[in-house]
């Protein structure tokens, strides 16, 4: 194996792929975490994370997100700001590949995590960035004292509808349904809050607005009735896909989600090739237990190349 510089590749930097490469690394693999051009996964676009344990006072998401880097680095893990166009999992030695380079490895963890979900209506789309964003965090900013809305129903769309409140004159939460799958905690934080309105039960028509959003058209499901709510800025919140076409091509076996089979804990269908947090997990979709799946998956991986030397 001494043609190997890094006997385990780490495809994602989030927190099951730092947590993967900070065993890894103290197991003496000199993992190499291939981190994508904005490395440090969703927690970049947080502000405090409230439930990470050890931090009772709360932790912004990016500070947690750096200190775990600068863990990996300590024990000599390598961070690459590159993203992997492809993948052949096919023979030993492993091989991913970037856009700039060729790795060859024994070893691979899968810790893509998972891309935000859009309506696909040609007017969200058009009006991307001039209104319209999938991230409260990074562009609540700009809607300062202006009306905005947070479609969704579950914890991401009351905990950015609650984090817009901080900016917006006024943020209406749209559910297509009257059953929120939000946490109750968050949803009563949301409720309680007096600048947030919902309307539930109603499909999004179109995002009024040219160059900039001025509205969105919705239609309540019970009455087929359709009325334009004002608005300036929109956000998503309807959940995630897993960034899994990659490795799908590649030969590894995804579920009708897309999300990556596992078996035994973290390992894929392939030998040698192991998975950790989001993007094989739509069920608890946590820093916490991706910083989990990605310990599992080191200490798989580890034994898998014990075994194979
Ligand atoms: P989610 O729980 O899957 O909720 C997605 C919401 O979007 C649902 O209400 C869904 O409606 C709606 N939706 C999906 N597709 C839609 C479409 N095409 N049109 C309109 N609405 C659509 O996703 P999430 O809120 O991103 O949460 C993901 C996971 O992360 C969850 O486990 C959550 O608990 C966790 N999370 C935790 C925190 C926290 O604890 N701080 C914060 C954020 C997220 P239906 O309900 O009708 O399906």
């Amino acid at each position: 194996m001494s043609e190997i510089e890094h006997k385990v590749i780490i495809i994602g930097s989030g927190p099951a792929g730092l947590t993967a490469a900070i065993y890894a690394a103290r197991a003496e693999l000199k993992p190499l975490v291939i981190a994508g051009l904005n490395p440090g996964g969703q927690l970049m676009q947080t502000t405090e994370v409230e439930n990470f344990p050890g931090f009772p006072k709360g932790i912004m998401g990016p500070d947690l997100m750096t200190g775990m880097m600068e863990q990996v680095k300590r024990f000599g893990g390598v961070i690459a700001n590159e993203n992997v166009i492809s993948a052949d999992f096919s023979t030993q030695p492993l091989t991913v590949k970037t856009e700039t380079a060729e790795y060859k490895t024994r070893a691979v963890i899968i810790a893509t995590g998972a891309e935000a979900n859009w309506l696909n209506l040609d007017s969200e789309q058009k009006l991307r960035g001039k209104g319209v964003s999938a991230c409260a965090t990074c562009d609540g900013f700009f809607f300062k004292d202006k009306a905005v809305a947070v479609i969704g129903g579950g914890d991401s769309a009351m905990e950015e509808a609650t984090f817009l409140t901080k900016f917006a004159s006024s943020v209406t939460i749209i559910h297509r349904r009257n059953e929120f799958r939000a946490s109750k905690v968050m949803l009563k934080r949301a409720q309680d809050n007096p600048k947030i309105e919902f309307v539930a039960n109603v499909q999004v028509l179109e995002v009024v607005g040219e160059n900039a959003v001025e509205g969105i058209r919705l239609k309540d499901n019970q009455t087929s009735e359709e009325k334009t709510l004002p608005i300036q800025g929109l956000f998503l919140a309807i959940g995630h896909t897993p960034a899994t076409k990659i490795f799908k091509a590649a030969g590894v076996e995804t579920d009708e989600k897309g999300y990556i089979k596992i078996s035994n804990q973290t390992q894929t269908n392939l030998p040698g090739v192991f998975v950790a947090g989001d993007v094989a997990d739509h069920r608890y979709r946590q820093a916490i237990s991706a910083a989990g799946a990605g310990c599992m998956a080191a200490l798989d991986a580890e034994k898998y190349l014990a075994e194979q030397e």
